[in-house]
């Protein structure tokens, strides 16, 4: 069975859906939920139930918060190897406007506290993953301690850099096999390691030779899938090919769904991705994009994020 390791964040988000987004010192009523998150528990949620044997290393609060991952991580069969924190645990704060825009702040609490000497402790994990997955909502440190483990295992190491405004130091990178931004995040990335000043919107105009010439730019060794929402995705491999890819560079055209809510999309993608990887070593890797494709895409048709994520066998009853 093929088993995936996610290192990463658990929040529980409190979401204010809003007529406008406040403005300052301004005082608003709002329509309130509360439920999980954290893109590490997103991804984590979106692997298991793309069919891998998931672990999710992360920290949690002794409270409510850690109360409810636990729930959560049992009902989804998620071997959860969490480090017991003193801090709350992680929160976010998220403002919905009625135009869809979204303002959030981020209360990281336990996920901090994240050490890489805990993550060490879970060699063990590690060692029996063909895949490794992680964002950049846990310290760094503790991440490349995931990888170098990970690296030494002969697991796959991958990199969601998110959210944007987090950069992966050259450090991570170079322990990253492939990295998968959206369109901002790689913006942000490229602006940071190559020096290029690319406004995200325009990402998206570029044609493949020069999308590819951006990516080869940030990781020169492996391969960077840029995520382009309802474009599906465009996939950069460093050298001509990667598990029996024929092409060094192609796109991947998004699943036909009729999307409600995109929130946890890219979740969904990086923890599908990352399953499908581990559960079928040989595939061809456009083989394990069209299938995170297919399972982002039908994530956007119901609400939510990790709640939205859906089974292995619906993805393939709606699609083949
Ligand atoms: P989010 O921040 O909303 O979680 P993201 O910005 O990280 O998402 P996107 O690039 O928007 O990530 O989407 C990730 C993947 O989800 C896409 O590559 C695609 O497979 C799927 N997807 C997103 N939006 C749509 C859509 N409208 N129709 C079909 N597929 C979609």
């Amino acid at each position: 069975m093929g088993r995936v390791v996610v290192v990463g964040s658990f929040n529980v988000d409190h979401v204010w859906r809003v007529a406008e987004l406040p403005r300052p010192g301004e005082t608003l009523s709002g329509e309130y939920r509360t439920g999980p998150g954290g893109k590490g528990f997103n991804q984590a949620t979106a692997a298991a139930r793309a069919g891998a044997a998931t672990a999710f290393v992360c920290a949690l609060g002794e409270d409510a918060g850690g109360q409810l991952a636990r729930a959560l991580a049992t009902a989804d069969g998620i071997d959860l190897r969490d480090l017991p924190g003193r801090a709350p645990t992680g929160t976010a704060g998220i403002y919905v406007g009625g135009d869809g825009r979204n303002s959030i702040v981020i209360g990281p609490g336990a996920n901090a506290e994240l050490s890489p000497a805990f993550v060490e402790g879970q060699g063990d994990a590690v060692a029996a993953a063909g895949a490794v997955l992680a964002q950049l909502e846990s310290p760094v440190a503790a991440v490349e301690t995931a990888f170098r483990l990970a690296r030494a295992a002969g697991a796959t190491t991958l990199l969601n850099p998110a959210p944007a405004d987090a950069l992966a130091p050259a450090s991570l990178l170079a322990l990253a096999d492939i990295v998968t931004p959206n369109e901002s995040e790689f913006a942000a990335q490229l602006r940071r390691h190559a020096g290029e000043a690319v406004a995200a919107e325009a990402l998206g105009q570029l044609d493949d030779d020069a999308l590819h010439a951006h990516c080869r730019r940030l990781l020169p060794h492996g391969t960077v899938v840029v995520t382009l929402g309802a474009q599906g995705c465009f996939v950069s491999h460093a050298g001509v090919c990667l598990r029996g890819d024929a092409h060094a560079r192609y796109r991947v055209p998004a699943a036909p769904v009729r999307a409600v809510d995109t929130t946890g999309a890219g979740d969904a993608f990086n923890g599908a991705l990352a399953a499908s990887l581990a559960l079928r070593p040989h595939a061809a890797f456009v083989e394990h994009v069209r299938y995170a494709n297919r399972y982002a895409g039908l994530s956007t048709e119901r609400p939510g994020a990790a709640a939205a994520m859906p089974r292995d066998a619906e993805v393939r009853a709606r699609f083949g």
